[in-house]
């Protein structure tokens, strides 16, 4: 195959356009071609995987707070699994598991209720002391946190080949993908809505706004506010070292998370305060970097030896309630939302994409979609996540 991108311009007149190709775009345009709607254009504005998706850490785990997170992403993990027999590519899947780290009495009162509510539902995740902690993790420092959880089933894999093959086989049913191609006007009318593109003009019966911490500005095109924001959110990678770490390590406490890739490299991030605002901001800085190597070497002092071989930037899609923002957008029939993941679209995108296919292609609507509509927030009716990281 010669590849997942069109050549030239959009063609004129399509059934669904989808503005934004990261791994929301790509999985949701698979999934609709796979059901026989391959009428679709995918419109890009810079490179495939040049927003979150391509930015990301690749952590796959069932270890959430609310029941539907839960629900959906034991059945997500399952398709990762599949992933490479099914869409034919290796995305390195590994599943070492996810280990939390508790400081206080608090967060492991907050993470006894977790596991409780994860085991309810088929998620054999195990409340550990340090000690047994340590089994699984060694190098992990003494007296560096108070308890910890431990799903084996969790684990991570490479964002590329992921995100492509979705690309390469939504592209072999005949989806249109376009890169360089900037969406940059919307206008609703009698004969579906009318798109402008830095490549063309181009009318669609439905559109769906899967542009990631960008959807707001996608959104207000057709006149719709959205409650997300971005949040820059920075990782690094290191130089690879021989395999020693199983799983995903996270603390509660601090946001830092690392895992070791299939390549050796240790892959690490954590929260450094940055503030909502209406831009995307991927730059890197200093902050971050001290930031996270005081926290790291704290929690595994083997690491202060480790030398930095790449640091980078992407956007959280933040909501005010951790959840996504998933639906037909009100008073806007035809346009729908597929936004507001945070720092968890990469895992949800299988299971959030197929059920949003088989709906857009003519099936009964996902009733978790409900507890994800937008008029959720003017409502109050907010559920909120806490077990996101980073
Ligand atoms: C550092 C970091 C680490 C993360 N770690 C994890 C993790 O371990 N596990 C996990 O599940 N998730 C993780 N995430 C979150 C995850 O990457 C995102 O939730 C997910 O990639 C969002 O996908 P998306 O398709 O919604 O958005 P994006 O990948 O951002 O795609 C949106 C696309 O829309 C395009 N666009 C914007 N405006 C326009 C326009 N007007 N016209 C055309 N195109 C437009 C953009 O160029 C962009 O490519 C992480 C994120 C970051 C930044």
């Amino acid at each position: 195959m010669s590849g997942p991108l069109a050549a030239g311009a959009p063609k004129p007149e399509c059934d669904v356009a989808i503005v934004g190709g990261g791994i929301m775009g790509l999985a949701l345009a698979y999934h609709l071609a796979l059901r026989g709607v391959t009428d679709v254009v995918v419109l890009e504005r810079g490179y495939l995987a040049s927003g979150a998706s391509g930015r990301n850490g690749g952590g796959i785990r069932m270890q959430w707070s609310t029941e539907t997170n839960i629900r959906l992403m034991r059945e997500s993990v399952e398709l990762c699994k599949r992933f490479a027999q099914e869409l034919g590519v290796n995305v390195w899947l590994r599943q070492g598991g996810y280990l939390f780290l508790a400081s206080s009495d608090g967060e492991r009162a907050r993470m006894e209720q977790n596991v409780a509510l994860q085991n309810r539902f088929g998620v054999p995740t195990r409340m550990l002391l340090p000690d047994e902690a340590r089994q699984i993790v060694p190098d992990l420092a003494p007296g560096s946190f108070v308890a910890a959880c431990f799903n084996p089933r969790d684990g991570i894999l490479f964002p590329w080949p992921f995100l492509y093959g979705y690309a390469n086989q939504a592209a072999a049913r005949g989806v249109e993908i376009h890169t360089a191609c900037e969406v940059r006007t919307i206008e609703p009318g009698p004969r579906g809505f009318r798109l402008t593109t830095s490549k063309g003009a181009l009318t669609a019966q439905r559109v769906v706004d899967a542009a990631g911490a960008w959807s707001p500005a996608v959104a207000r095109l057709v006149g719709v506010s959205l409650p997300n924001r971005p949040h820059r959110h920075e990782i690094l990678a290191t130089q690879p070292l021989k395999p020693f770490l199983g799983p995903m390590v996270s603390v509660l406490r601090s946001g830092l998370y690392f895992s070791q890739s299939m390549r050796g490299e240790i892959v690490t991030g954590i929260t450094v305060e940055d503030g909502l605002s209406e831009r995307v901001n991927m730059g890197s800085r200093l902050v971050f970097l001290t930031t996270l190597a005081r926290e790291i070497t704290r929690v595994m002092p083997r690491l202060a030896q480790v030398r930095v071989l790449r640091q980078w930037a992407g956007p959280y899609d933040v909501t005010p309630d951790g959840n996504p923002i998933v639906g037909e957008a009100p008073g806007v029939p035809g346009f729908y939302l597929a936004c507001g993941f945070v720092g968890h679209g990469f895992m949800m995108a299988p299971v959030v994409s197929k059920y949003l296919g088989e709906w857009l292609a003519g099936g009964a609507e996902p009733e978790f979609l409900q507890r994800w509509r937008l008029a959720r927030f003017a409502e109050g009716d907010l559920h909120r996540e806490d077990m996101i990281i980073g």
